[in-house]
């Protein structure tokens, strides 16, 4: 249950609802069950949509799907029984009010309710909501949602259920949309006009909030007076939410500006000689994401900056371009990746590229076998200009002596913590997070709003192309086939299973089975298994002959999603393909078409499963991932999209309005005024918001993790 953050001690809200007037026993007891105790808690509980109830239909009852609002005279009741050991279905009869004794009959129907008839009877006056059925010529509304007037015009029955643009709630338990209805209606009747304080600063007099507080929204967006004022409503209420959550942002990002970094420039020379050996020309996006990073690294302020590039936009060599400029700077650079496969790998290009410049490349991870070769560099006294590692990198002080740049490649599998961590180690070391997740750019300034953006936009034109096509399971033999004279040709594959489940048990299931089945298929090519149980000495036994060819095929759960670079691989056979996300299956697919040869990716979805086509065609229609990204915040909203990135704060009430970056840039430039008007927060009217701008308890406990 959300709550409504800084509420005053004194405040009415606290009141318990069994105080309310109006609000009856059975409903308090209903609310009770939901942990909904207080008034607070009632108006926390915002409805997530309305329905226009206003308009009220005239004279006439027509059958439709789409629900109307009626006020009724009724005119006769009764309750039928079907079978002997049927409950009773209670029906009233109803005419509209202001109809003549000829006027059109609706029959409302409780079904198994026939208790309705102590509620219901003739000659009350009722407004009801519901769709209209035909039946035979026969009009009816099954269980309407419905309110008895009270003798004469009773406009409080009129005004809360309907009559007007009415709340839905969503229910929890044994709630009812009425019970939540009458409680929010009746505790906003004593809670005074300006119930709650306000977090967000005064609103412009001349702005779209003009006259807007937080008790106003607080109220509109329960009852709104019209549907101008709910949207504004809801906009005012998602706008304080970005601004908390901004201020956080802000407050991150004023912090490492204040730890005192260093200007880091070089002559160039380690980068040109770098970029000369290359056996390609950097595309006009790496050229100039390099550019922005070196202008930041010699900037006084420390760096803290994203690296955003779809997956084989090439961010490697730009990181490496990167870490050469620290270390003509006279520092040293570390690199980290999220595993072991993925450092050894980068390492491997360190070597291949940095080694012939002079450098001392060191591996460091977590696996109790080290790779002897890089360290053994280390016996002497010079310390290895770049590292390269795991997690490890973070709790091995022996080979640092002077970190001036730290990269770390896909970010997504790091922590907010694991950033602060780094940067409480000695001197702030300029921090460049490289990430393969195309956020849609409507969200990065939330999502990154702490971190300065560059963006590789454009991809090494290398000539391959993939081809994506979603078919039927039942075609796995012609798609068998086609792997086998691909791997005939030379090249390689991998077949990719989804995990069943989260846990670790059942992680390697379908893996393990599909291995026997693609060993039987593609006789007598060698097919390796891959899978997330394995540990890091297994996996690299694995990876190694795939790499060097010898292994034809490679069998995996998604642990071979990021980073993995093996340009002879063509072909991608994705198994059970609707249970992924878009973005997961276009991180996947960026393991082929690395090279010189064409690439194909088979989606396999189950047969006739026409909501898992629908949903990948456009995996089949593009391969850019911004427009992959785009669509899949367009389908599942950016709530979803947000996934990892939000963890670690409450999920946004608001999250479909964060595709409003006018919202989001207004709560952005508010959190900051915020800080520089009061950069410790503690005049009286921003003490409310330090809960969420410092986060001391939220930090601490991943750090624990
Ligand atoms: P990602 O951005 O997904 O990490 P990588 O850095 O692994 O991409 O690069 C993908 C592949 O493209 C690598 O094999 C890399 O050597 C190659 N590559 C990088 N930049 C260029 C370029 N400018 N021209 C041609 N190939 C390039
Ligand atoms: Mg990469």
């Amino acid at each position: 249950m959300p709550d409504l953050p800084g509420i005053a001690a004194d405040s009415p809200l606290h009141r318990p609802l069994r105080d309310v007037p109006g609000i009856v026993a059975h409903v308090e007891r209903q609310l009770g069950k939901e942990d909904i105790k207080t008034v607070a808690d009632v108006l926390a509980h915002l409805p997530f949509r309305h329905e226009d109830r206003i308009r009220m239909e005239g004279q006439t009852f027509h059958a439709s799907e789409t629900p109307s609002c009626h006020r009724v005279i009724v005119m006769k009741t009764g309750v039928k029984f079907f079978g002997p050991r049927r409950g009773g279905n209670f029906e009233a009869v109803v005419q509209h009010t202001d109809a003549n004794a000829l006027g059109q009959q609706l029959t409302l129907r409780w079904w198994g309710m026939s208790f309705m008839s102590r509620v219901i009877a003739e000659g009350q006056e009722l407004i009801i909501h519901g769709k209209i059925k035909d039946w035979k010529g026969r009009l009816s509304m099954d269980h309407p949602e419905y309110e008895i007037l009270r003798g004469g015009d009773d406009d409080e029955a009129v005004t809360i259920h309907a009559g007007r643009i009415t709340p839905i709630y969503r229910l929890g338990g044994a709630l009812t949309q009425k019970a939540v209805r009458v409680a929010a209606w009746h505790a906003l009747q004593v809670v005074p006009e300006h119930f709650i304080d306000d977090l967000l600063p005064q609103p412009k007099a001349d702005g779209e909030f003009a006259g807007w507080n937080r008790s106003r929204a607080i109220r509109e967006a329960h009852f709104p007076t019209s549907t101008e004022s709910l949207d504004t409503a809801r906009r005012y209420l998602a706008l304080e939410e970005f601004y908390l959550y901004q201020l956080r942002v802000v407050h991150r990002r004023r912090e490492v500006l204040a730890s005192g970094g260093r200007s880091m420039t070089g002559d160039g020379s380690l980068v040109d000689a770098f970029i000369k050996g290359l056996p390609f020309a950097l595309t006009d996006a790496q050229s100039r994401c390099v550019k922005e990073i070196k202008a930041d690294m010699a900037s006084k302020a420390p760096m803290n900056r994203l690296l955003h590039g779809d997956v084989g936009s090439g961010k490697t060599v730009v990181a490496f371009a990167s870490m050469l400029t620290a270390v003509e700077a006279g520092a040293q650079a570390a690199l980290m990746a999220p595993t072991q496969i993925l450092a050894e790998q980068h390492a491997r290009n360190a070597r291949k590229w940095l080694e012939p410049l002079g450098l001392r490349v060191a591996l460091l991870t977590g696996a109790k076998k080290e790779d002897g070769s890089g360290m053994e560099l280390w016996t002497g006294d010079a310390k290895p200009h770049i590292l390269i590692g795991t997690h490890a990198l973070l709790h091995d002080d022996r080979l640092v002596h002077d970190l001036g740049l730290v990269v770390i490649d896909e970010q997504h599998k790091f922590g907010v913590a694991q950033r602060a961590k780094l940067i409480q180690q000695g001197t702030a070391p300029d921090v460049l997070v490289m990430t393969a997740t195309p956020i849609p750019r409507t969200l990065t300034l939330t999502i990154y709003g702490d971190l300065d953006v560059s963006t590789i936009d454009q991809r090494p034109q290398t000539g391959t192309k993939i081809t994506t096509a979603v078919r039927s399971k039942s075609k796995i033999e012609d798609a068998a086939k086609f792997l086998r004279e691909q791997i005939e040709a030379g090249r390689q594959g991998y077949l990719v299973y989804p995990l069943i489940e989260e846990s670790d048990k059942l992680d390697a299931g379908a893996a393990v089975k599909g291995h026997k089945e693609w060993g039987k298929l593609l006789k007598p090519h060698k097919v390796g298994l891959l899978h997330g149980r394995m540990d890091a000495e297994e996996k690299d036994d694995v990876m190694k002959p795939f790499r060097e060819g010898d292994t034809h095929a490679l069998v995996s759960t998604t642990v071979i999603e990021v980073g993995v670079d093996v340009p002879n691989a063509t072909v991608m056979y994705i198994h059970d393909a609707g249970r992924f996300g878009l973005a997961q299956l276009h991180q996947l697919r960026g393991r082929i078409g690395r090279g010189a040869h064409s690439s194909y990716c088979v989606l396999f979805i189950d047969d006739k499963d026409e909501e898992a086509k629908e949903h990948l065609a456009i995996m089949e229609e593009t391969s850019d991932g911004f427009r992959i990204a785009e669509e899949d915040l367009r389908r599942r909203g950016p709530g979803n999209v947000l996934g990892h990135a939000q963890s670690g704060q409450a999920p946004l009430r608001f999250a479909e309005l964060l595709a409003d970056t006018r919202l989001v840039r207004t709560a952005r430039a508010l959190a900051e005024r915020t800080f520089e008007e009061d950069p410790q927060l503690s005049k009286p009217e921003h003490l409310a918001l330090r809960p969420f701008a410092f986060e001391q308890r939220e930090v601490a406990k991943e750090m624990m993790q």
